[in-house]
């Protein structure tokens, strides 16, 4: 049967295909290491559940208002404006279930055909595949490495033009784990200020950070009027299985994105609603031992990539994902990951399953205990001791 043709411009995200090849191997009887999956391995917080216990058996189980309850929003508000220092309110607030749609209707809200839409690269996949669906044109925007993974800011320059409608921003990055300084966030907000664009500031590891705290775009004077925040619940409270999420947007804009919700969701869930205001104006302890736990990964699985010859691997600011570049292994990303999966046991992702400038990487994600990270390690190494070294490599006779 024939399908419209836009399905022939929507991609996937690798990270779901690793796992069920991944299943598929351990079904076989091989054991893996897991760490292809953005998803932390903590419990969601002990409170967080029994708010939504209590929701359920108080009745909260129909549908809602489509943008979200009021006082749900005015947590989330009162949330927004502490943290990123600006002030908004509940009418700014849409409740969406998780993050990913506010990517899919921010860009559905304000990206006609052949408008274009500068994005991070290597980055989320679903920006660049949600900006071809809606006919967008992808510009592209790479990061460097040796900025710690920021971007270059002549280079955005340069690429903004009358055509562009959209700069998107992730900060702390996924897959990089990067952290753009604000001062490179300043001058992004000097750049943009005025013109007829919007940023859409994709803030959902706002509070997994290490050394410098990111900050929001949202926060320099005029930016707010221009600016998309999407934040959630899935990585901050564990909750990624929840479904929930919002965007923070001047009112124009919001209005847009209700008439999206409306005509697919209907409403988020009405009792992880609920919870969400248990999970933001109840205790955060959980919440930040969570994230020192990740400090601590962080720490011991970099320090161990690096001592990997072939493996030179960035300390990552923030998010829960290393980065390596595995260019002196000899190896390809592609090759790589699919290698350390089928000979190796341990699941990655290729740093092209987020963009042609994630050649060169691969992404693991350190959320999984110490011991399966310290015994990651150890496979890849010996892996990496197998392959014949780079110079032969190139030495041997092909075919
Ligand atoms: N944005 C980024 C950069 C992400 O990495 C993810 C999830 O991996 C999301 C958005 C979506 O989060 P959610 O699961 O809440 O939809």
């Amino acid at each position: 049967m024939r399908q419209a043709e836009r399905m022939s411009r929507i991609g996937v995200e690798t990270a779901f295909d690793v796992l069920l090849q991944a299943r598929k191997l351990e079904a076989q009887g091989r054991d893996i290491v897991h760490l292809e999956i953005g998803e932390p391995d903590f419990p969601t917080p002990h409170h967080i559940i029994e708010a939504a216990q209590k929701a359920l058996d108080d009745g909260w189980t129909h549908y809602g208002p489509t943008q979200g309850f009021p006082d749900v929003r005015e947590s989330i508000a009162g949330y927004v404006s502490r943290t990123r220092a600006i002030s908004v309110g509940p009418e700014n607030v849409c409740v969406v279930p998780g993050g990913k749609p506010i990517i899919f209707f921010s860009i559905l809200a304000l990206v006609d055909h052949g408008d274009e839409v500068i994005y991070p690269n290597p980055g989320f996949p679903i920006y660049e595949s949600m900006i071809r669906f809606a006919g967008g044109v992808p510009v592209p925007m790479p990061l460097i490495e040796k900025r710690g993974f920021s971007l270059d800011l002549d280079l955005l320059r340069s690429k903004i033009n009358e055509r562009t409608r959209l700069v998107i921003l992730n900060s702390p990055e996924n897959p990089t784990g990067g952290v753009i300084p604000a001062e490179d966030v300043r001058a992004i907000a000097n750049l943009v200020r005025g013109r007829d664009l919007m940023v859409l500031s994709d803030e959902i590891y706002s509070r997994m950070w290490y050394e410098e705290a990111p900050v929001s775009v949202a926060s320099f004077p005029e930016m707010k009027e221009q600016t998309i925040i999407l934040d959630g619940f899935s990585k901050t409270y564990a909750m990624t299985g929840w479904r929930m999420g919002y965007g923070v947007m001047p009112e124009w804009l919001a209005e847009s994105v209700n008439k999206l919700m409306v005509n697919s969701n209907s409403c988020t869930a009405s009792f992880s609603q609920r919870a969400a205001i248990a999970a933001l104006d109840g205790p955060q302890e959980e919440a930040e031992r969570m994230i020192a736990e990740f400090r601590r990964r962080r720490d011991d699985f970099c320090a161990g990539l690096n001592s990997i010859p072939g493996f030179r691997c960035a300390l990552p600011g923030g998010a829960f994902y290393a980065f390596p570049n595995i260019e002196g292994t000899g190896l390809g990303s592609r090759e790589m990951a699919h290698r350390l999966l089928h000979e190796a046991g341990v699941a990655c992702l290729s740093g092209t399953a987020f963009g042609e400038y994630g050649d060169g990487y691969v992404r693991f994600s350190y959320a999984a205990s110490l011991e399966n990270l310290m015994e990651a390690v150890r496979r890849i190494g010996e892996f990496v001791g197998r392959l014949p070294s780079p110079l032969a490599r190139q030495e041997m006779p092909v075919g």
